[in-house]
């Protein structure tokens, strides 16, 4: 018996590899050299690291010059943090990588970690942040279990007028909304290479003109004395190829709209008590956090696993650990629907049929009939 192919919505944890990606890892791969040389061989590598970084840059509408590649959106979430702020403003809606870091450098250096409210909507009151010198406010783009989007253009307009400075979490937003950095206000941003479709281990920290910033590793000149170490040269070709790539995503953002609407819609007919998490917010086309209480995230991720959906109950860096997502408890859900919350979260190359084959999979499992085509 021959098993159904498996149906990957888990988007948001970690899309892909593009086939541009790879093919772009697999010619640095194979050429030798260091990007620091002087040789012809290194001047090749550099080339490869600079038009991945032209690329990224045309991604987010950022200058080359502002783009610094780093092991992907941990360390650059680290590394904005690590500066000797007086304060550090944040939600607990923002991703472990933030929140953690925060938490960490506050103790160690005795600075502010001052929490921001989150409305019942997932929504970051950003305005009640302490301003001044010194402050760092951070603000994710789009929250990567409930695809809430957060106004950071608003927030970067705020930190400007109250002197404070503005770092955003951009990692699940490329090719789904559009970025423009040049005009967003923000002073530095992350990105991660495998929500797009590079490979893992890969991102970069957009840092803005003039924003000053030490370096997190030190040791030696390369990134322009931003970054010590020897580039990951093929993973930074990866990532290149997955930006240029990921730019003609928003073209299709709004059928990947359409899929998921309809999908939620599905959802809700099938099993009336369904929740959708932040439906009325403005959200990430992609994203779908579905609650029905009474269930538990855990034994449904592993019943449409079994099934051949991979899907994942809040976040995938978080799974494993027993206990609500800190996301929706932040938006105040109540603990019988945060506990049975699973996200479903969809690419450009979700098709009718995988959301169909997923809603019928849903039916199956909550004891309804099979979905109609
Ligand atoms: N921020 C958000 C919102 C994320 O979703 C993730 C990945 N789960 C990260 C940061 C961390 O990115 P990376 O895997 O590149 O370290």
């Amino acid at each position: 018996m021959t098993s159904a192919p498996r149906k990957y919505l888990d988007y948001n944890a970690s899309a892909p590899l593009r086939a541009e990606a790879r093919a772009a890892m697999l010619r640095a791969l194979d050429l030798p050299g260091n990007p620091s040389s002087v040789h012809a061989e290194g001047r090749h590598q550099r080339a490869i690291v600079d038009d991945a970084r032209d690329a990224v840059a045309a991604l987010v509408n950022a200058r080359p010059s502002e783009v610094v590649f780093t092991s992907g959106a941990t360390e650059s979430n680290t590394w904005a943090l690590s500066a000797p702020w007086t304060r550090v403003a944040f939600a607990d809606v923002e991703h472990v990588s933030v929140r953690e870091p925060a938490a960490q450098i506050a103790a160690a250096r005795g600075c502010e970690a001052i929490p921001l409210p989150v409305s019942d909507a997932g929504v970051v009151d950003f305005a009640s942040a302490p301003s001044g010198p010194g402050t760092l406010v951070v603000l994710q783009m789009a929250n990567n279990e409930t695809g809430v989007l957060q106004d950071v253009a608003r927030a970067g307009i705020w930190a400007t007028e109250h002197g404070a400075r503005l770092h955003t979490d951009a990692v699940q937003a490329p090719g789904r909304v559009k970025i423009d950095f040049a005009s967003l206000g923000v002073h530095t941003m992350s990105l991660s290479a495998h929500k797009i479709g590079g490979p893992k281990g890969a991102g970069a920290l957009v840092i803005g003109a003039g924003v000053d910033l030490d370096p997190l590793f030190t040791g030696g000149g390369q990134e322009q004395r931003r970054r010590a170490g020897t580039e990951n040269v093929a993973a930074i070709a990866g990532f290149g190829a997955a930006a240029q790539a990921a730019l003609a995503d928003l073209d299709a953002a709004a059928r990947v709209q359409r899929l998921r609407d309809s999908l939620e819609a599905d959802i809700l007919r099938a099993t009336p008590g369904a929740v959708i998490v932040a439906q009325e917010a403005a959200r990430l086309p992609n994203t779908s956090a579905i609650a029905l209480p009474g269930t538990s995230a855990e034994t449904l991720v592993i019943k449409f696993d079994l099934k051949g959906f991979a899907v994942s109950a809040g976040a995938a860096c978080s799974s494993g650990k027993v206990g609500a997502s800190h996301v929706l408890s932040a938006m105040r859900l109540k603990p019988e629907i945060a506990r049975s919350a699973i996200r479903v979260s969809l690419g450009t190359d979700t098709t009718d049929a995988d959301v169909a084959a997923f809603v019928a999979a849903w039916r199956d499992i909550h004891g309804g009939a099979s979905v109609a085509a």
